[in-house]
């Protein structure tokens, strides 16, 4: 048994927390929100006053915020603060590469072993255990922090040092934005063109055109395996969560000097559609504004 704190409990910190705790585990919880931290107590964990008091005697610290500021916030002024020196401390929020190496260089400072963790995977892997973990540590540190992710994950791969977990998973999901994009445009023109979808995804899956946006997620409602398309885009990757991470992978970008070109016209393409209020819709639903067809989302 692992005492773990853990901070950040909601529609993916709730479901990795209980699976801490399925795993037998003392997991010491915090949220601000007292629905979440509720939520985590019939799931297992023990409810925790605050961060300070989660973290008093944690041998892991594990956060799963929604941005960067919270998790500068959390760790600067409590975490770094309260929390024993042994702790391995890991985030697992989606973050700007910026504040993940800044957390992680103040956090080596001061004696801690830290990494970033992001995920990929929604909310349901996040229940079920079998997230992806993209790690940026140090290399000696990384089994341990491997074993300490083991309970809510299907695969965790070492990236690089602190902060190259976060760009790892910026660098994919703006490659996921680009090719979901391309792939409701060529479903769209197809439509267009006459051409029949289950027909076009059969030959698409089988030619170079074939990507996950195709085969596994394929934004045309009925066509290929059980998708958000065929739950009217509910209860998938919300577009303002893509819209984040390609601003998160702007923002990287025009700090390292680098060209993105498409990943600007995908941030563009889901800003436009976040803006006619579809945030909340799978981001797969962009279809359906390339369609011409938005009055059918609602
Ligand atoms: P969420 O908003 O549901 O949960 C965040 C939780 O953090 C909330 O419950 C909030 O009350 C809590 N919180 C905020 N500040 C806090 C503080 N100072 N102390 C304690 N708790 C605090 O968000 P989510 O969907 O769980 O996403 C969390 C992170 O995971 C984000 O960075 C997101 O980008 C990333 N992510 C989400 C998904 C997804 O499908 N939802 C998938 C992959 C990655």
């Amino acid at each position: 048994m692992t005492r773990i704190a853990f901070i950040g409990l909601g529609n993916m910190g709730g479901g990795m927390a209980a699976n801490q705790a399925k795993a037998q585990h003392h997991v010491s919880a915090f949220d601000l929100s007292a629905v979440a931290l509720e939520r985590a107590v019939a799931a297992g964990c023990h409810a925790a006053g605050s961060v300070a008091e989660a973290v008093v005697d944690a041998e892991v610290v594990i956060t799963m915020l929604p941005a960067g500021a919270h998790v500068r916030g959390v760790y600067g002024d409590q975490i770094l603060v309260h929390a024993p020196k042994t702790a391995l401390l890991i985030d697992c929020s989606t973050i700007d590469v910026e504040s993940a190496r800044a957390v992680a260089g103040q956090a080596r400072a001061a004696g801690f072993r830290f990494a970033d963790a992001p995920v990929s995977g929604g909310i349901m892997a996040a229940e079920a255990g079998t997230l992806a973990f993209m790690v940026g540590c140090e290399a000696d540190d990384f089994a341990a922090v491997e074993a300490a992710l083991a309970p809510m994950s299907r695969v965790t791969i070492h990236a690089g040092d602190p902060g190259a977990g976060q760009a790892a998973k910026i660098c994919n999901n703006m490659l996921l934005g680009i090719s979901m994009l391309g792939t409701c445009e060529a479903f769209a023109l197809a439509e267009k063109l006459g051409l029949a979808a289950d027909r076009f995804f059969e030959i698409a899956t089988k030619s170079s055109g074939q990507c996950w946006s195709v085969s596994t997620y394929c934004p045309v409602p009925g066509v290929g395996p059980s998708t958000p398309a065929d739950r009217q885009y509910e209860g998938g990757f919300a577009t303002a969560m893509m819209l984040k991470d390609l601003k998160l992978a702007q923002d990287a970008a025009a700090r390292a000097g680098a060209s993105i070109p498409m990943g600007a016209q995908a941030e563009a393409l889901y800003a436009l559609f976040d803006g006619n209020g579809f945030g909340g819709k799978d981001f797969s639903a962009v279809l359906q504004m390339l369609r011409g067809r938005l009055s059918e989302l609602n």
